[in-house]
């Protein structure tokens, strides 16, 4: 099994580079981002087994996959970038309330800034992005995603039943990736909250399964 062949697309504030890699050429086109948040590794630490997994599936779709979009959070084991930014709240979304850790304008941010390049360039279907909550795991969603939330969650749930949907955070995120993707693009996005310190193995398995199944389900809808 080859590599994954990851190409930096951006960089940090502090120059850290920011990969993706694009498996497949066909079909739906399905974003995958590995982590926003740097204190929340769990998605960041299997994204190179799951770019491989894709590779030897060969479904039909498209998959981008952005490794990291917060290197230099990830180096510090900090939720924001090294500006302090939180990087799932610097959006141009409806919702962005500027100031304090959201940033001044949206997208003021390099990390910010690559990722919108990533998303206006592939033109995705979906996009999945990894996280991780002490109330882990489940799967958030906004717009369209319902299905598909649930697909995952479902598939998911046979390795570890603790796995559901959670349609609501049950707090604002103003700014945040899925307001301005997923409410305001109309375009399906997955929150994955991996739990805080999931075992590697589990969370591949899951993320294996719920991926396997999602890429399955919209490429039938297509
Ligand atoms: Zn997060």
């Amino acid at each position: 099994m080859t590599e994954p062949l990851w190409v930096r697309v951006g960089s940090s504030s502090q120059g850290r580079p920011i990969e993706a890699t694009t498996i497949g050429t066909t079909g739906p086109r399905v974003l995958l981002v590995g982590g926003i948040h740097g204190d929340e590794p769990e998605g960041g630490k299997i994204i190179n087994a799951i770019a491989a997994y894709l590779r030897a599936w060969q479904p039909h779709a498209t998959v981008r996959i952005v490794r990291d979009t917060n290197p230099d959070g990830t180096a510090a084991s900090s939720r924001q970038n090294a500006s302090g930014v939180d990087l799932n709240r610097n959006w141009p979304a409806a919702n962005f309330r500027p100031g304090g850790a959201r940033g001044a304008a949206p997208l003021s941010e390099p990390e910010t800034r690559a990722l919108y390049t990533e998303i206006e360039r592939f033109d995705p279907d979906l996009v999945v992005v990894a996280h991780a909550s002490r109330r882990g795991p489940f799967v958030n969603y906004d717009g369209p995603a319902a299905g598909l939330a649930a697909a995952f969650a479902g598939a998911a749930a046979t390795t570890d039943p603790r796995w559901h949907v959670v349609h609501d955070m049950g707090y604002p995120t103003p700014g945040s990736l899925g307001s301005y993707v997923g409410v305001d693009l109309g375009i399906p996005i997955l929150t994955l909250e991996f739990s805080r310190g999931h075992d590697p193995d589990a969370a591949w398995a899951a993320m294996r399964e719920g991926t396997r199944a999602v890429i399955e389900q919209i490429s039938l809808a297509q």
